[in-house]
């Protein structure tokens, strides 16, 4: 059967839309994410990652750029 080439939507762009449009791309599935609000921004000081939430980020593949301390030009605004 053919595969579907079309883009997946992906609605919201909070962390739960962006892993969802990274596991899409990792096998190969494009994605458009839609996020309502105009920019982002930090919510609070920090966050606090359970190990469940380290698995999940294995899974992703982005365990050091997690771990990787915030510079500013990796700040998005
Ligand atoms: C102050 C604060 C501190 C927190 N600290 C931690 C922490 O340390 N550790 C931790 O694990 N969790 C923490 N949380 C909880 C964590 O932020 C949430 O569990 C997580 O962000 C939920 O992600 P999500 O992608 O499901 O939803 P959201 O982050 O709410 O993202 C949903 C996105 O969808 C967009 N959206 C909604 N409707 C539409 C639409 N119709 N069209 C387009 N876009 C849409 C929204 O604008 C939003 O950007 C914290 C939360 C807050 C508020």
């Amino acid at each position: 059967m053919a595969r579907n080439t079309l883009p997946v939507v992906v609605a919201g762009g909070g962390i739960g839309g962006l892993a969802a449009a990274l596991a899409l791309a990792r096998k190969g599935f494009r994605s458009v994410v839609l996020e309502q609000a105009r920019e982002f921004g930090e919510i609070g000081a920090g966050i606090q990652l359970a190990p469940n939430a380290w698995h999940a980020i294995d899974a992703l593949g982005v365990r050091e750029r997690v771990k990787r301390p915030p510079s500013s030009s990796s700040r998005c605004c």
